[in-house]
């Protein structure tokens, strides 16, 4: 007997109890990973179907496989959408040219520095540790070993990115390639600043809006579209797409960019994750994806208002976007593990770094919170009042198990009350 056409628990009742259980744990949990979301059934029956299955090296058109009869309307499909989308919240109007073939975020990233750089060259990028991303750069990341890295960081006054820093940075060291881009980073981004400092000394503008590409297709965060040369996102964060990654540039760089992400990094696009991208990109030009949007940021803006009351401050006062960091530097604790006792607690988070940290990276000061999930549930000003209640209150005795396990009952109940989107109950 082949294992042909039999059900995932008769197959592999090992994985699919692992799956069962993530399920029940994505449910009753709050998720505030603020690179984290539900992607939809529809996204999910995208990325689950048969197009898996299929080989289409290349681009619609020009295959390197026969049978693209559908995989290249599927593409096409995805790519029109997006262009669509970010088109209608553009900064300027803009020629745009789309790639959804990159695996991921960082592959994404990658691309970028294949198509405009040489080894050797020098790139400028937000610190890790001011809020950057590893790949702009950081010296563990590949980024970092093939490319001179001059990162920027933030101001000790108000721990916002310092645009003066930046442009004093780029006149010393010409870079070639100049991210704009965060990933523990609450304030928006002034890509017009970042724009005018690549002119001044011949830089490749690039934003990365892997965390709030979902806000800036709603049109509640600035968009880089018509700013920067070439925009690299993930889809999977408030974009609520599946697991992968887009490009989107000016017209002149499409050859480029496709060159580098094929054939220059990757073999075969995932087409099961590029249908699910476009999937993903109809649900956001969809009549709620906006209403979502706002309430994403409404949320954090709630949640870090009644935080900061409860004497727990966010970095820069405050928040624009989707996330916040909680800085623990005046309670003596550090941010692991308060980020494993709230776990036992139902509240799913993680420990992050504030700028100019006085505690070492592993155990570093802070905690980063996001509301793009807890949002896509429905929850709104109510929940985020309990959620900075909880929180401040396992903050106060983290290691008290009798109190972490009552808060874990209360999160259930109020979770219950808030089905996720993809997630069976
Ligand atoms: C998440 C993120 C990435 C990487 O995405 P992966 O899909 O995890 O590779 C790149 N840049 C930024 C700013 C991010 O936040």
């Amino acid at each position: 007997m082949t294992s042909r056409d039999i059900s995932l628990e008769a197959v592999d009742p090992e994985i699919a109890k692992l799956i069962a259980e993530e399920n029940r744990r994505e449910h009753e949990t709050m998720r505030l990973i603020a690179s984290e979301n539900y992607a939809s059934h529809a996204v999910m029956a995208a990325t689950g179907s048969c197009l898996t299955n299929k080989y289409s090296e290349g681009y619609a058109g020009k295959r390197y496989y026969e049978g693209q009869q559908t995989i290249d309307q599927v593409e096409e499909l995805a790519i029109t959408r997006v262009k669509a989308l970010f088109t209608a919240t553009a900064a300027k109007p803009c020629d745009l040219h789309v790639n959804v073939q990159p695996y991921s975020g960082s592959p994404a990233n990658l691309a970028v520095y294949l198509a405009f750089l040489q080894p050797g060259d020098t790139v400028m990028g937000l610190s890790l540790a001011a809020g950057g991303h590893l790949t702009h750069g950081h010296t563990v990341s590949i980024t970092g070993r093939y490319f001179k890295s001059v990162p920027y960081g933030v101001r000790r006054e108000d721990a916002r990115i310092d645009l003066d820093e930046v442009r004093k940075l780029a006149k010393e060291h010409r870079p070639k390639l100049l991210w704009a881009g965060t990933t523990a980073y609450p304030r928006t981004l002034d890509f017009e600043a970042f724009r005018s400092i690549a002119d001044e000394v011949g830089a490749i503008l690039a934003a990365d809006i892997a965390h709030i590409s979902g806000l800036v297709a709603a049109g509640v965060h600035p968009s880089p579209v018509g700013l920067a040369d070439v925009i690299t996102s993930t889809t999977h964060k408030t974009f609520r797409g599946p697991r992968g990654g887009m490009i989107l540039c000016k017209a002149e760089h499409a050859s480029a960019i496709d060159k580098a992400v094929f054939p220059g990094l990757q073999g075969g696009p995932h087409n099961n994750t590029t249908a699910a991208i476009a999937v993903a990109a109809k649900e956001a030009q969809g009549p709620t994806f906006k209403g979502y949007a706002e309430a994403v940021v409404a949320n954090a803006k709630t949640l870090a208002a009644a935080l900061g009351e409860k004497g727990l401050p966010v970095t820069t006062g405050g928040t624009d976007n989707h996330l916040m960091l909680v800085d623990l530097t005046g309670k003596g604790i550090g941010g692991k593990p308060i980020a494993r006792a709230l776990d036992k607690a139902g509240i799913v988070l993680n420990y992050n770094a504030v700028p100019f940290d006085t505690r070492k990276p592993f155990d570093p000061s802070g905690l980063r919170l996001g509301t793009p999930a807890v949002t896509s549930r429905g929850m709104g000003k109510e929940e985020m009042m309990r959620l900075a209640s909880w929180i401040a209150e396992v903050v106060e005795s983290p290691t008290d198990e009798t109190k972490l396990a009552r808060i874990a009952t209360e999160v259930r109940d109020v979770c219950a009350k808030f089905p996720a989107p993809g997630i069976r109950v």
